[in-house]
């Protein structure tokens, strides 16, 4: 170890590196933060534009995630929570499926509803309990079995499936053949029934930039892409050598493997969204639709601002659409997603005017690339060189904050920093 104070230096400012600074300031350890592009979040920003706060992409947080709750102040992100629950669209119209533990007076209406059989609803009843108890996987054949196969396995009939699960996951997961692994539904179905789904009233980027606000006395560089590592010495686009007695490789699952001089896996999984802003919000309520009929560019939508108002300016309304991964080519896309919608909304739609298209491409990590079981350990790629972020566990928000802060632990552990009382 060089001089009396250890020098750690991180890789990335996006949530996994900012909790592992975060964790490490807490042992009393001030790392050095170098972030390639020029503000925190990596994949959760908010672009502030002409009174509309538009996320990089359709994301909401789930204040179910056990490190949400562990790791992020949520009063002071005046989060405001979507409806639980979702509208349906299928058969010309818009169905409301409440989830009837959380809304008893919704009950019968939902049990009663065209969005699957009442047994359907019942299996959900107990898909969602065994996700909650952790004994899911226990009941589908194991950890690496395929989403498809949770739903199977509960024998959840295929006008369920079409209407509600398929649409709804693939908005989750962005994966339309469901081959996420069983463990990874577990613990966000779990996660979805243990709290809400919000959004803070400063855009999802006001997540990030609270991590940020809480590393004092921790220097962060922007615009600083290292391009080498060797050792525990890092070189940084400009040529600047920087030494240090351990190095976190917080970015994404890509540029890890280059860093590492491993060709890269297979790029992530895709999210497009469409913003539009309108003069009325086509539909009241904080609501998540989903598209339940198999044809059309759209899986779902939203009117972010009956979610969270201070998304729109006064007066107008933020929506955001959600498209299905096989969509007309990007210069007709806008055009299909209109006339799509003009069948759900009628002539209004003529009002909307178009603000931008998100296509991030690797939103989510590609499914080969995460553990075939829940991982337990941090990740050491050899002696004083360790990797955090989403794609070492879930690939969510949740995985991203959890695998920061159990490598800070790890690091402050094999530097021999006291653990904090
Ligand atoms: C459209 C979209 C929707 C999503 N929806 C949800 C959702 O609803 N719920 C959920 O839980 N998750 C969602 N996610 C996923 C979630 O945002 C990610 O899992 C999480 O943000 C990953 O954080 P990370 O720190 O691991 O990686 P990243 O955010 O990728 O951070 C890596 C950081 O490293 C930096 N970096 C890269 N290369 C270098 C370099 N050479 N030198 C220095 N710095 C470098 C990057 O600029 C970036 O800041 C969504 C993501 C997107 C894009």
């Amino acid at each position: 170890m060089s001089g009396s104070a250890p020098h750690v230096i991180v890789i990335g400012a996006g949530v996994a590196g900012l909790a592992c600074a975060r964790g490490l300031t807490i042992h009393g350890i001030t790392p050095l933060v170098l972030e390639a592009s020029d503000a925190v979040g990596g994949r959760v920003r908010t672009d502030l534009m002409n009174g509309y706060r538009l996320d990089h992409g359709f994301q909401v947080l789930l204040t179910g995630y056990p490190e949400v709750t562990r790791q992020l102040d949520l009063p002071s992100l005046r989060l405001q929570p979507f409806h639980p629950g979702a509208s349906v669209r299928c058969q010309g119209t818009f169905h409301r499926l409440s989830d009837p533990l959380r809304q008893p007076l919704d009950a019968p209406a939902i049990l009663l509803g065209p969005i699957g059989s009442l047994g359907d609803k019942l299996r959900m009843l107990r898909l969602t309990r065994d996700a909650q108890h952790k004994t899911l996987c226990q009941h589908v054949g194991g950890p690496s079995t395929s989403t498809q196969n949770v739903l199977a396995s509960y024998g959840l009939s295929e006008t369920m499936c079409r209407r509600f699960l398929h649409p709804f996951l693939h908005g989750v997961f962005l994966d339309e053949a469901l081959a996420t692994p069983a463990w990874i539904f577990e613990h966000v179905w779990a996660s979805f029934a243990q709290g809400n789904v919000a959004l803070p009233q400063e855009g999802m980027g006001a997540i990030p930039r609270q991590l940020a606000n809480g590393l004092h006395s921790v220097s962060v560089r922007m615009n600083a892409p290292v391009t080498e590592i060797d050792g525990t010495s890092v070189t940084l686009v400009s040529g600047e050598r920087l030494a240090a007695d351990v190095v976190v490789l917080a970015t994404d699952w890509s540029t890890a493997a280059i860093l590492q001089g491993t060709p890269p896996p297979s790029s992530g999984r895709t999210a497009i969204t469409v913003y539009y802003s309108a003069p009325q919000p086509p539909l009241s309520g904080p609501w998540l639709v989903l598209n339940g009929e198999e044809e059309g560019p759209v899986n779902h939508l939203c009117v972010l601002s009956e979610v969270a108002p201070s998304y729109a300016p006064a007066g107008r309304s933020l929506i955001a659409v959600s498209l299905r991964p096989r969509t007309p080519e990007p210069d007709q896309q806008e055009l299909a997603v209109r006339r799509y919608l003009a069948e759900w909304f009628g002539g209004a739609v003529d009002a909307w005017h178009y603000l931008r298209t998100d296509r991030v491409t690797s939103s989510l990590p590609p499914l080969n690339v995460l553990p075939p079981t829940a991982p337990t350990s941090v990740c050491e790629l050899r002696s004083g060189l360790f990797a955090c972020g989403d794609y070492l566990s879930t690939g969510t928000l949740d995985a991203a904050l959890w695998s920061g802060r159990i490598t800070a632990d790890a690091i402050a552990e094999r530097l021999g920093v006291p653990q904090p009382a």
